[in-house]
């Protein structure tokens, strides 16, 4: 069999596509959300499916050490749980603010923590963290949620700078539009109908297997091999 790869925020989008992915390429799973009936009902097989907050370091740590009881170290981290909630600087409530940066930056920090000293250990593994293309360019009402993914950039660089003499690979991935429940969340209605008719002016978004064809390929790549970033767009988004 092959090795266990975690995956945080599988049950939607992004993360389903490649928890699907990665499954069927043969790798048991750990599958973290927090809405756990969403994760069985994949029903894929030789995956732990497990509720977890990832703001919650200490329950995400209990959940890598029961994967790891049942298939061994973690050889992968996807970090992807993830939340985007648009809004302008002057009317936005802040506890938006707070949950992105929790989500997004703190629970990709706990993740990262939980799994690399046993890589560095045992020197190999690989951390891919998924970012945006809002982490590299600004976009109007997305000031936090640009924050974030800013900081995930920064975070994951620094980061493979210092495990690199450990062998232990650091991904970027950073994807533009893709058709999620990523949007839905958002509370202005104003905000929502013009980011769909951004999407629809560009002639369509990617779907989430793209993004899970681009987490294969950085991951399947050989140990000595690091793909530090890769950036995937709709062909036409600016
Ligand atoms: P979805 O809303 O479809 O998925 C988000 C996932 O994150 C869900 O599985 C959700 O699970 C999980 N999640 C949210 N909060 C938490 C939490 N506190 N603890 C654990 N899991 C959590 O959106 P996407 O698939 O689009 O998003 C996945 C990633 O991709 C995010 O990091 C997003 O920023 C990034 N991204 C998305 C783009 C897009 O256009 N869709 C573009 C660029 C990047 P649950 O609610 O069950 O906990």
């Amino acid at each position: 069999m092959k090795k266990l790869v975690v995956i945080t925020g599988a049950s939607s989008g992004i993360g389903e596509s490649i928890a699907k992915r990665l499954s069927d390429e043969g790798h048991p799973l750990l599958l973290i959300a927090r809405r756990v009936e969403r994760l069985t009902a994949l029903n894929l097989p030789n995956a732990l499916c497990e509720a977890v907050d990832v703001t919650d370091k200490q329950a995400f740590s209990a959940a890598v050490a029961k994967a790891e009881a049942q298939f061994g170290a973690v050889d992968c981290l996807i970090n992807n749980a993830g939340v985007m909630l648009l809004g302008q600087i002057d009317t936005q409530d802040s506890d938006e603010w707070q949950r992105m940066f929790d989500v997004n930056v703190m629970g990709l920090l706990h993740g990262m923590q939980t799994v690399l000293k046993d890589m560095k250990l045992r020197k190999t593994g690989t951390v891919i963290n998924i970012s945006s293309i809002a982490g590299r360019k600004t976009f109007a009402n997305h000031a936090a949620y640009c924050g974030t993914k800013f900081a995930v950039h920064a975070i994951t660089e620094t980061v493979r700078e210092e495990v690199a003499d450990s062998d232990v690979r650091l991904t970027t991935i950073s994807p533009g539009a893709v058709e999620t429940e990523l949007l839905s969340h958002t509370t202005s209605d104003e905000i929502k109908a013009g980011y769909d008719s951004w999407k629809q002016d560009m002639g369509g978004v990617l779907a989430a297997d793209d993004v899970a064809r681009a987490v294969s390929f950085a991951y399947s790549q050989p140990q000595n091999v690091c793909i530090r970033e890769i950036a995937l767009a709709p062909t036409r988004q600016q």
